[in-house]
């Protein structure tokens, strides 16, 4: 079942969220918020009820709303009748088996029972009622990922993403999961793209485009390089690229097919042809991005246990990490070597030479530490401040270096050269 409640949270109850708060310190900050008021073409209104949409605060709101969903969906689970191989399951194998997915207020919920499903449908209206919220019913859909069920087709939209399975022949189970953006993901950013290609924008420079069009395309795509994208981003350049040509011939409706190629598609990259660039700024391809297998963390594992080996092991799995870094993530017990903080999973790792090859280090793992990108700049940024060389005209008057420390002159215990 996939739900969604986000509309009703125009009618959540303030007293029922600032309830489930409790005294936390940050009580009063989120009671301003919640009665805020709106201003809306110039008219303000009070707000009684209801979260302000598509706020940043919002999903804040709705994670502080739907805590303890997870909770009811595990406890009715072990109360409720599941059987496996004809056998009753134990109450904490049915809990495992009835999965919640809740990204704020996007939330999926997986059952191989039909039966099980409406009744956590039940379970969860009921929950949501205590806090003046309610399963939107035109939006809440129950599909099966193998099988079409009641005009629904197989597989569900969670995120921007669809999950669904597939029947084969090569696996065990008869099936596979492939996991890809969603049509309705894919439309969205395909209409953002060709809004920055329109006519009305017929006169702005190859430059400025190209600019306003890469960060889409590399957002859109980072957000999806784990999956099955391939094909997706490959239709994607396709349909782009025809956008483009479009754009550019209108440009110069006089001028041949050839003389536009040669203008905004030139060869670049030396392999490349038909790119979209100026000689300095380029087209990034949706098929640029490379697609890299996610690897699940382990439930409870948390990148602040302290468990390095898991967790330079996790990263060592990843195509194109290479063994240096597993070694030294190792050395260094999962920690920056500049900050001395814990590498989170998303971290950016950069190798550093201790002593800068420049000053002489050699490229040993001796002279080698890992930092996080952002240590890393810090670090060379240090490395090259120079210091002015020290003149001994520049000491205040009377002073005299000893063992490193400036002493006046006449506490300085009487020495030959003085
Ligand atoms: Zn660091």
């Amino acid at each position: 079942m996939d739900a969604d409640i986000s509309k009703c949270f125009d009618r959540i109850n303030h007293d029922a969220l600032l309830r489930k708060l409790g005294q936390t310190p940050y009580r009063r900050l989120i009671k301003q918020w919640l009665r805020a008021g709106v201003f809306d073409n110039k008219q303000f209104s009070n707000t009684v009820e209801g979260t302000p949409q598509s706020g940043v605060i919002s999903p804040l709101l709705a994670n502080i709303a739907l805590h303890g969903i997870e909770k009811r969906i595990k406890e009715f689970a072990k109360t409720t009748y599941m059987k496996w191989n004809g056998k009753q399951l134990s109450p904490s194998s049915k809990a495992q088996r009835l999965t919640l997915v809740r990204y704020a207020d996007d939330f999926v919920i997986l059952h191989e029972d039909i039966k099980v499903v409406l009744q956590s449908k039940a379970v969860i209206q009921e929950w949501l009622n205590q806090i003046g919220l309610e399963l939107k019913p035109e939006k809440t859909k129950i599909a099966h990922t193998l099988e079409e069920y009641e005009g629904n087709k197989p597989g569900f939209d969670f995120l921007g993403f669809t999950i669904r399975q597939w029947k084969v022949k090569s696996t065990k189970q008869g099936f596979k999961t492939l996991i890809k953006p969603s049509s309705k993901s894919i439309k969205t950013h395909y209409r953002k793209l060709a809004d920055n290609i329109s006519d009305k924008r017929k006169t702005i420079p190859t430059k400025a485009l190209i600019v306003q069009l890469n960060p889409v395309i590399i957002g859109w795509c980072n957000y999806f390089s784990t999956v099955v994208s391939k094909k997706t981003f490959a239709k994607m350049d396709m349909l782009l690229w025809k956008r483009l040509w479009r754009w550019a011939s209108r440009r110069h409706p006089n001028k041949s097919a050839k003389w536009v190629k040669k203008k905004y598609f030139p060869h670049c990259k030396e392999t490349r042809n038909w790119l979209l660039n100026d000689g300095e700024y380029i087209l990034n391809l949706h098929s640029d991005v490379p697609i890299v297998r996610h690897i699940k963390v382990k439930g409870n594992k948390s990148p602040y246990d302290g468990d390095w080996t898991y967790w330079s092991n996790r990263i060592g799995k990843y195509p194109g990490v290479r063994k240096e870094v597993t070694t030294l993530l190792r050395r260094q017990k999962n920690k920056c070597a500049f900050c001395g903080l814990t590498f989170g999973p998303t971290d950016l790792m950069e190798i550093d030479h201790i002593k800068s090859r420049s000053k002489g280090g050699d490229n040993t793992y001796k002279n080698k530490q890992l930092l996080h990108r952002h240590c890393h700049d810090s670090k060379t940024a240090l490395d090259k401040k120079t210091y002015p060389k020290f003149r001994p005209q520049d000491l205040p008057e009377n002073y005299v270096w000893i063992d490193d420390m400036l002493i006046l002159k006449h506490d300085v215990p009487m020495k030959k050269d003085d």
